[in-house]
């Protein structure tokens, strides 16, 4: 190994946003430890990289401790999506916040950098649109999402607790709604369902009135803004805002699809799940100016390739992408 090699460990990487992130830093040049649970990620998302030199996984759950020698950490492991957060709500909170103190110690004691994958849900239902980084949010403390939220939040509080206690080197990022290829297919969430529906031609099932509004960030995107925040000086903890800031209905969104699909689905109306934030879009003006970041692949762009993923999962026959798991209100 050269001496600038890092030796980078990803929790959660062999979930969506974790292999594309452990995608790039093995493409940079680094030496990655995946470590996992294999609860919602999948061993296809990383079996590119098994028998290259420069990556390690391991099934590891980040509840426990782990004594490994890292230079940088990034702690993405939690499941994301409302349907997996929820199954099983005590295990996500324990994961956010015993993941944190366990990935927190290890960067204390190896002197890391460590990465937190935060959430634009610490905003819950917000009343300041769109959302700034100083805004405190408007969360049920006892709803649904709570376990995923509160467990978030509270990660949040032991990144800079630490950071000010134990002068570890912190970088947090708030993420909004992000998609691109290997999104779970069953994971319930908007693009993943209306795609793989969309393509079946099934009804698309449309939560509420479809008013709702978020802003999707394709995933390359993201990925470039985790690397210019962990490159950042000690003195940049964020939080910071990594999101695409246009706004669009979800009711839009089904149309978007459909139509780029040429698809003949209709639209199933649903009721509303509980909690389920009425407006979402990023402020991004401090990534803008702290990262000099902001996301570059449109809408249409980053819908076509995700829509090409879809459709290469539907032709191989994958086991997931047989069925969609409908989110019960
Ligand atoms: P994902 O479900 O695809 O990935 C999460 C990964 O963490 C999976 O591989 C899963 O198996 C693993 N995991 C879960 N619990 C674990 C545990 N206890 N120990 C070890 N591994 C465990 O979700 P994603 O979309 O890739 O999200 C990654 C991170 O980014 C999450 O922390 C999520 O909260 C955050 N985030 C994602 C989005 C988004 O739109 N994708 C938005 C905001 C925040
Ligand atoms: N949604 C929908 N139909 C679906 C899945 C989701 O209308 O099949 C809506 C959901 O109610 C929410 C938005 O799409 O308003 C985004 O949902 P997702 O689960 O992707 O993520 P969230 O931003 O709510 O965490």
């Amino acid at each position: 190994m050269s001496l600038s090699t890092k030796r980078v460990l990803v929790t959660g990487g062999a979930g969506f946003l974790g292999s594309h992130l452990c995608d790039r830093l093995i493409a940079d040049g680094n030496d990655v430890l995946c470590v996992d649970n294999y609860f919602t990620g999948r061993k296809d998302n990383i079996a590119r990289h098994l028998g290259n030199a420069r990556f390690e996984a391991l099934r590891h759950d980040v509840c426990f401790p782990l004594y490994v020698e890292v230079d940088e950490i990034y702690n993405l492991a939690c499941p994301a999506s409302p349907i997996h957060y929820q199954f099983d709500p005590v295990q996500t909170t324990k994961t956010s916040v015993m993941g944190a103190i366990n990935m927190l110690g290890l960067a204390k004691r190896v002197k890391a950098k460590v990465f937190q994958a935060s959430t634009s849900e610490i905003y819950g239902d917000p009343h300041v649109h769109p959302q700034t980084e100083d805004y405190r949010g408007n969360v049920n403390t006892i709803g649904p999402r709570a376990c995923y939220d509160e467990g978030k939040r509270c990660a949040e509080t032991l990144f800079f607790d630490y950071q000010r206690q134990h002068r570890v080197r912190i970088k947090v990022a708030r993420i909004f709604n992000t998609y691109g290829p290997r999104m779970h297919p069953n994971d319930g969430r908007v693009v993943s369902n209306f795609i793989l529906q969309a393509l079946k031609s099934e009804p698309i099932t449309l939560f509420g009135d479809g008013s709702q509004t978020r802003a999707f960030c394709y995933v390359d995107d993201l990925i470039d803004g985790f690397m210019r925040l962990m490159a950042t000086p000690d003195t940049v903890t964020g939080p910071v805002n990594l999101g695409n800031p246009v706004e669009i209905t979800v009711a839009d969104l089904a149309k978007r699809i459909i139509d780029l699909i040429g698809s003949r689905s209709t639209i199933d109306y649903r009721p509303l799940p509980a909690d389920d934030p009425t407006q979402r879009c990023p402020d991004i003006t401090l990534a803008r100016e702290i990262l000099g970041w902001v996301p570059k692949i449109a809408l249409e762009t980053g819908l076509k390739r995700t829509i090409a993923y879809f459709e290469q999962l539907i032709s191989k026959g994958d086991e997931h992408a047989k069925t969609i798991t409908r989110l019960q209100a």
